[in-house]
């Protein structure tokens, strides 16, 4: 290992306590989104940036929803590395079921316990850090280093990553790296596409015992819902790299996600989140409402899937179909760049080489992609993400923070 790229780890290894403390008190500043009021955890971000004298701005098209951008061009000519986390997290409601305080950040026996400690208060940490590192160094180093730490992400809002995006495309970049949670055995270079559906079943309705006077239109929801599974036989027309990747990656995909993942990470799945319908035992339903959750593949497009959900509805005159909400499957190349620096440096800082693979669930870095930059992920496992007692083992996160460290110092040292 060279020279500089020991110092960056002395200095991590220099700084373990302050470090820490950040990340602990980041947790401490709640951010529970709903509601989305991120301003303490955003202030407690900006209270590190000033302490370095590192300017950043704050976009806030929500005021209780700020975003933290910051940026500096290295010495040399190019390319453009941007660093994103979010600061929201998941809520706790009653804190039913956690054994420590969510808010609490307790440290027991190694591991940091609380709401967002890996998802993803960990990753935007190591964001944070290896933007304040590398600014320290930037006259040794070529391109432009970006950091946005954004609020919105739980909801799929759009006064986060969406709003920079959209208005700020010096955010865009060559390259997006991401602290979301994967386990430090993969690199998430894609995810699966949610497409949310609400069907509502009408017909007359009627006393229970009057069965000849209206259908039922809870058993109709019953008969659709049975009938939707046929959008699991869709089939995948990913491109040769994607599946030659994920083929290698079967084994990584169960260990990250559990057992029985890789069967799904190339099939469209279906949950139905929500069905709701009928007053009384001894009433015949008028009306009943069903939310489902499809999830698209790399390689399955909208239409298609549409297309199949209209013609299963069409049996059922009683019901109409209509979308709450979209995110198309994203991917990049499970080959690039960034995924060899990645792999290099995990591999360094954990022993283990990560490998390649496509998330299940959604992350801010499908933006990136939408918007044709390479966009990878790599972060803690997801202990308790959106359950209780989330936790993250307090050496995790070191090589989290290293491993991103090393990474963007690679990227933004080959120029
Ligand atoms: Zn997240």
């Amino acid at each position: 290992m060279n020279t500089e790229r020991e110092a960056l780890l002395q200095a991590i290894e220099r700084d373990r306590d302050r470090i820490l403390d950040f990340y602990r008190g980041f947790i401490r500043a709640k951010s529970p989104n709903p509601p989305g009021d991120t301003r303490a955890a955003a202030a407690h971000i900006g209270k590190l940036l000033g302490e370095e004298s590192l300017a950043y701005r704050t976009i806030a098209p929500q005021s209780e929803m700020p975003n933290i951008v910051a940026a500096f061009d290295c010495a040399g000519a190019g390319r453009h590395l941007v660093l994103n986390g979010h600061i929201d997290v998941f809520p706790v409601g009653d804190a039913a079921g956690w054994t420590k305080d969510p808010w609490g950040a307790e440290l027991v026996e190694g591991k940091i316990y609380g709401r967002g400690a890996c998802d993803m208060k960990a990753g935007t940490s190591a964001s944070i850090f290896t933007y304040i590192y590398l600014s320290r160094i930037r006259d040794r180093l070529k391109g432009k280093l970006t950091l946005t730490c954004v609020s919105d992400e739980e909801t799929f809002g759009p006064w986060g990553a969406r709003y920079l995006i959209e208005h700020h495309p010096e955010v865009h970049g060559d390259c997006l790296l991401n602290g979301e949670p994967s386990g430090l055995g993969t690199i998430r270079f894609g995810e699966k596409g949610p497409l949310w559906l609400l069907f509502t079943i009408r017909t007359a309705g009627a006393h229970g015992a009057y069965t000849h006077f209206s259908a039922s239109a809870t058993k109709i929801a019953g008969r659709l819902i049975a009938g939707l599974e046929a959008v699991g036989r869709i089939v995948s027309k990913a491109p040769d790299n994607v599946v030659r990747a994920l083929d290698a990656a079967a084994p990584a995909v169960d260990a990250a996600m559990g057992k029985g993942a890789a069967a799904i990470v190339q099939q469209v799945t279906l949950n139905i989140g929500v069905v709701a319908g009928g007053l009384k035992v001894n009433m015949i339903p008028g009306e009943c409402r069903i939310e489902a959750d499809v999830r698209l593949p790399l390689g399955v497009e909208k239409d298609e899937v549409m297309r199949e959900v209209r013609r299963i509805a069409a049996a059922f005159p009683e019901v109409t179909v209509e979308e709450i909400n979209y995110s198309a499957p994203s991917w990049c190349d499970p080959y690039g760049e960034m995924v060899e620096i990645l792999s290099a440096n995990a591999k360094a800082v954990t022993g283990a080489t990560p490998v390649p693979i496509v998330s299940l669930g959604g992350t801010d870095a499908r933006l990136w992609r939408y918007k044709g930059v390479p966009a990878y992920v790599y972060g803690p496992p997801p202990s308790g993400m959106g359950s209780t007692d989330e936790h993250v083992k307090v050496e995790d996160f070191f090589q989290v923070v290293q491993t991103h460290l090393l990474s963007a110092y690679d990227y933004l040292s080959r120029g």
